[in-house]
Formats: C-alpha cells, sequence, structure tokens
C-alpha cells in the first residue's frame, strides 16, 4: 500500500492527462490507473495542458511503436515547458506494453520520462508518482517499474473511482501462455492468470449498479479463464458468463479476445442458452493455411476453425464473426493465401482486422530469415484481403435494412439532433434522437446502410420512452 496522506480539501486535486493506445485491454487499464490515483487526490482531465501527470498508455501490436511513443514524448515537451513556466511541473510515466517490453531503453534515450511501469505492475503508480515528486531533480527521479509482481495487481487495486458508462470493460483474465511465434504479449503481460470469480462478479454488479448495461469481459485469451466458483465448484468460461448474465440491470454481455482452442462445450451452450449475450464473436484465425497455422504455432488448424465455428451457428444461427489476419507471414506462398481467402468466404466474416506481418523484436518469428515475403506481395495480398472483406461487411450491413433493432445509444452523432449507437452486432449506427436516450437501448428502424455504419430511425414508441 502506499504511503501518500489522502488529498483534504485544502490541497486542490492534481491533475492526470491519461493518453491510451491499442486494445480494449489498455483503455480497461487506463481506468484503473485513474482508480489508483483518486483516493491520493488526483482527477482526470481530458487534455495534456496543465496537467501534473502525463500517462501514455501505451500498445506494441503495431509496428514502430517504442518510434511512435519518442515522438508523443517528445511533443509533450512544451507542454513541460509550459508547466516549468508557470512554476508547477509535468510528470510523464510510459505504461502499457512498450513499457515493458522496451523499459530500459525508454529510460535511456527518454529525458523526459519520469516513470516506466509494467502493465503488471501499474497499481504501484502512487508509490511510484511519490517517491519522484520526493526526488530533487529529473534525472535522478527516472524510475522503471516492469516486475511482474507475485501479488495481484487486481487485489491492490480500489474500487472504480467513478462509474464507466452505459457500455464498460471488465478485465477477467491476463497474459496468454499460447506463445504464438510473431506475438509479444506472453513477454509484455506474462502468464495465464484468471482472477477468482468471486472477484469478477462483485465488479461487475458494482459496474451495473453504476449504470452500465453492457459489459464486455476482457483478456488476452479471455475464455482460457477458468477458477473456483462462489459454489465451490471449478468453473469454466461458459460457465462465468452464466453468473455474470444473471445480474440484474444487465442488458448485454461480450468477451474478447478469445482463441479456437479454448471454445469448449460449456462455452458453445452458453450462446445457445444466454440470451443478454450478443451474437457476434471476434474469434483471431491470423490465416487459413495449416501449413502457416503451424509456422505461427498457433496449435489449431483451419478445419479446427471451421468445426467450431459451425458448432458455435448451430447454437447460435445468427451468430456473426469477426477475427484478425496476419498476411506475409515467412513462408506464405500464393497458394497459403488463397487458403485464407477461402477461409474469410466460407465463414463470410462481416468484420476483421487484418495487418501485413511484421516482426516484432524478441519474438520466435522476428529471427526467422527464410521465406520473408516480399513488402510488395504483402501490400498485394493485403489489398486483396480486404477487399474481399470490405464487399462482405457492405453485404452484412445492406442485409439490416428495413429490421429493426436493438440499439445502445451512447455518444453524439456528427450533426445536431443525431445520436450514435451500437447494433448488437457493433456496427455504429446513426439516428435522430433525443440526447435524454443516452445510455439506453431503443428499437431502432434500420433504413440505410454502408460500408461501415447503419443509419435509423427510432421504431414507433421509442420517442415518447425518452
Ligand atoms: S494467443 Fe493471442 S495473445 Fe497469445 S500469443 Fe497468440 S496472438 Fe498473442
Amino acid at each position: 500500500m502506499s504511503d501518500l496522506p489522502p488529498s483534504t480539501p485544502l490541497q486542490p486535486p492534481k491533475k492526470v492527462f491519461v493518453k491510451t493506445y491499442g486494445c480494449q485491454m489498455n483503455v480497461y487499464d487506463s481506468g484503473r490507473m485513474v482508480d489508483t490515483l483518486a483516493p491520493k487526490g488526483w482527477e482526470s482531465v481530458e487534455t495534456p495542458e496543465g496537467a501534473d501527470l502525463v500517462i501514455l498508455n501505451t500498445c506494441h501490436i503495431r509496428e514502430k511503436a517504442a518510434e511512435k511513443v519518442f515522438t508523443e514524448l517528445g511533443r509533450l515537451r512544451e507542454h513541460q515547458a509550459n508547466r516549468a513556466a508557470q512554476g508547477g511541473r509535468m510528470m510523464i510515466a510510459v505504461a502499457g506494453c512498450v513499457a515493458q517490453a522496451e523499459g530500459a531503453e525508454l529510460a535511456r534515450r527518454a529525458g523526459n520520462v519520469d516513470i516506466v511501469v509494467g502493465p503488471q505492475a501499474y497499481h504501484r503508480l502512487p508509490d511510484l508518482l511519490a517517491r519522484v515528486e520526493a526526488m530533487p531533480g529529473r534525472k535522478a527521479a527516472r524510475l522503471v517499474d516492469t516486475d511482474f509482481p507475485v501479488e495481484s495487481k487486481f487485489d491492490a487495486l480500489p474500487e472504480e473511482a467513478s462509474a464507466r458508462g452505459a457500455s464498460a470493460f471488465l478485465a477477467i483474465q491476463e497474459g496468454c501462455d499460447k506463445f504464438c511465434t510473431f506475438c509479444v504479449v506472453p513477454y509484455t503481460r506474462g502468464a495465464e492468470f484468471s482472477r477468482p470469480a468471486a472477484d469478477v462478479l462483485a465488479e461487475a454488479r458494482r459496474l451495473v449498479a453504476g449504470g452500465s448495461i453492457e459489459l464486455t469481459l476482457l483478456g488476452q485469451n479471455v475464455n482460457a479463464w477458468h477458477g473456483d466458483g462462489p459454489d465451490g465448484r471449478a468453473w469454466s468460461f461458459g460457465r462465468l458468463l452464466r453468473a455474470v448474465a444473471e445480474i440484474p440491470g444487465l442488458d448485454r454481455l461480450r468477451y474478447t479476445t478469445s482463441h479456437p482452442l479454448e471454445v469448449d462445450d460449456e462455452l458453445i451452450a452458453a450462446h445457445r442458452d444466454v440470451g443478454v449475450l450478443m451474437p457476434f464473436l471476434h474469434l483471431p484465425v491470423q490465416s487459413g493455411s495449416d501449413r502457416i497455422l503451424a509456422a505461427m504455432n498457433r496449435r489449431h488448424t483451419a478445419e479446427h476453425y471451421r468445426r467450431v465455428v459451425g458448432r458455435l451457428r448451430e447454437a447460435r444461427p445468427d451468430l456473426a464473426l469477426s477475427s484478425d489476419f496476419i498476411v506475409g507471414f515467412p513462408g506464405e506462398s500464393e497458394e497459403d493465401f488463397e487458403a485464407t481467402l477461402a477461409l474469410v468466404r466460407e465463414v463470410g466474416f462481416p468484420q476483421a482486422f487484418s495487418f501485413k506481418y511484421s516482426p516484432r523484436p524478441g519474438t520466435p518469428a522476428a529471427e526467422v530469415k527464410e521465406g520473408v515475403v516480399p513488402e510488395v506481395v504483402k501490400a498485394d495480398r493485403l489489398a486483396r484481403l480486404q477487399a474481399l472483406l470490405g464487399r462482405q461487411m457492405a453485404e452484412f450491413n445492406a442485409s439490416m435494412v428495413g429490421r429493426r433493432m436493438p440499439v445502445l445509444l451512447d455518444r453524439p452523432g456528427k450533426r445536431p439532433g443525431q445520436r450514435l449507437g451500437r447494433s448488437p452486432y457493433m456496427q455504429p449506427v446513426h439516428l435522430d434522437a433525443p440526447e435524454s436516450l443516452d445510455g439506453r437501448i431503443v428499437d431502432v428502424i434500420i433504413e440505410g446502410a454502408g460500408p461501415i455504419a447503419l443509419a435509423g430511425r427510432l421504431a414507433d414508441g421509442e420517442r415518447t420512452a425518452a
């Protein structure tokens, strides 16, 4: 625990600005970092101007991740100088996966960073800040904490300091033991860890009591979650989903990111039985070629993936899937790539994330020097894959026109009087609606579909409900 005194009414709140990169887990972590600081007198602000602390919560998935962090640190120098001119001090902390993977390099090269803190150590932020504040010179104040502590950060985190809005993330699992050869996650997030069911349920109840009606359970391998249930029995992820779904007031439940090898009978049955579980699942496959899947150490075949999808669709016929694809992995031939296109057509993904392969330092695939696919070939394959995915997305969106759909409204649209919400399939839906409906699920008649988003109008009866 921190030895910092709590804030008193005499002390104005200190301001922290958090910039988040990457995945939903980072969004969740950023919220939890603010939670750890709130009891120590910190309040979250929307811009870096005038902030006493800026946290860059970084992501290592994209290429040149560290370089992007250095660029951002360069931009922050001006804010730091302005703050110093006002007689204050802007501290900078770099958190997240770049901090974990390249902490020593960051500390060495970036002169304006005070703290480097890894994803498993951010519950120690208040103590790290107290130590930095107590040190005189900036150079002496550079602290790096990228340990994988024996204590779980989840045990050390306080309750959420504020409501999370209508749609909230909840981390239930972290880390990965799968060691896909292209991926840094097992090194940056560590071994698989499942939070106890009782803790997950308690946090889920608090979030729903705070007004969240949609929860997304998060983990790098979320469906690898397992643990002891409050009934004293061993629970699988499917059992946990059923328990979360029973929380009164919860209307929508989602989870991400899942692994095809961890889709078991209980999870498939949950998709059949749990009404609040949304009919949309992100299930990464990466490639449709068994040769490439083996080189990636995915530990499943394309046929296994097809079987899993078939069983999920039997359980939930309206299920739509999204996925992740890497094109141009070392050794990928045109035939391998065609196998990926065939899988994409067969499953009919209406959404997916697709990237050109690029080596991540420290991963086994980064050492592979043979079979490197030329950039021009990667670019061509990516363009062909994305064209196919784009067509499938447009067709899927067009199939929604004329349907009545429940839409969770949660933000302003582009023009006055317009709101933006999400369909059960995560499609953005634009419609005219009063702001008072924000945070509610309303029935919408879909009247138009674009390549990415839908447009509609409130169904009869919804306006009076406002
Ligand atoms: S399963 Fe996912 S998180 Fe784990 S190593 Fe593979 S890609 Fe990375």
